[in-house]
């Protein structure tokens, strides 16, 4: 008998941040059988530490902004090296990101009139990050989170992907490990490095 096990979905996401939940539910609500894989537990992930807020042209505070403000803003941040087509995309599609938060539970700081209040962050021309306090991204996940887990996503939690498997250029799956059972090996050289 092998002694491993085998996990079948029709796609498999790894990382269980913003992107990785996003990336879930929408193959999911495609229909089709989806696996989320994180290393450690889920909600565990950089996402949960995003205190700022989301960047996105709402324009609820300033109404000069819009996405090709954001856009513009992106490209200089990133020196004019970042892809293009990336920021293109994120800052025209960042405000339908928002609102679907909202729609799936999120619960955003106000402004007074009622809508979803924005502030200032470094690079941002205009008042522009939609927030809750200081726990942007705790919202987030947990919004995320709650409605994968509806959605019926199968989540293997504290499963380390190894190495992606392959049939010739295309991606068929991954190998895994718990991640309680990896051990790493540091050499004195690879310790020494940690210092310099
Ligand atoms: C302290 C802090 C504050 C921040 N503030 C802001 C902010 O205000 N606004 C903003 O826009 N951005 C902010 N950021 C940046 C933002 O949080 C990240 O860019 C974003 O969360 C990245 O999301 P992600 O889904 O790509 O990755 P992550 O949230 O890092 O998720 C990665 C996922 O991959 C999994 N994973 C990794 N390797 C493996 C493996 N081998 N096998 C299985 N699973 C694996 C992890 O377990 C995790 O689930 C902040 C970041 C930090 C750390």
């Amino acid at each position: 008998m092998a002694d491993y096990e085998t996990h079948e979905h029709d796609v498999l996401v790894i990382g269980a941040g913003g992107a990785g939940l996003r990336a879930a539910i929408e193959a999911s609500a495609a229909g089709v059988r989806v696996g989320l894989v994180c290393k450690s537990l889920l909600g565990k992930a950089h996402t949960v530490m995003a205190e700022g807020g989301i960047a996105a042209a709402l324009a609820n505070v300033d109404e000069r902004d819009n996405w090709k403000v954001h856009f513009a803003d992106t490209m200089r941040g990133g020196q004019y090296v970042n892809q293009w087509r990336m920021a293109e995309l994120h800052a025209k599609e960042a405000p339908d990101r928002v609102r679907e938060l909202e729609k799936w539970g999120a619960v955003f700081d106000r402004t007074e009139d009622g809508r979803i209040l924005q502030r200032n962050f470094g690079g941002h021309k205009y008042p522009r990050l939609a927030h809750v306090g200081d726990r942007t991204g705790l919202e987030m996940i947990r919004t995320l989170q709650d409605h994968g887990i509806h959605q019926g996503i199968d989540v293997h939690m504290e499963h380390t992907i190894l190495s992606i498997l392959k049939d010739g250029d295309r991606a068929v799956g991954a190998s895994w490990s718990l991640s309680n059972f990896i051990r790493p090996e540091w050499s004195g050289r690879q310790v020494c490095r940690e210092f310099w």
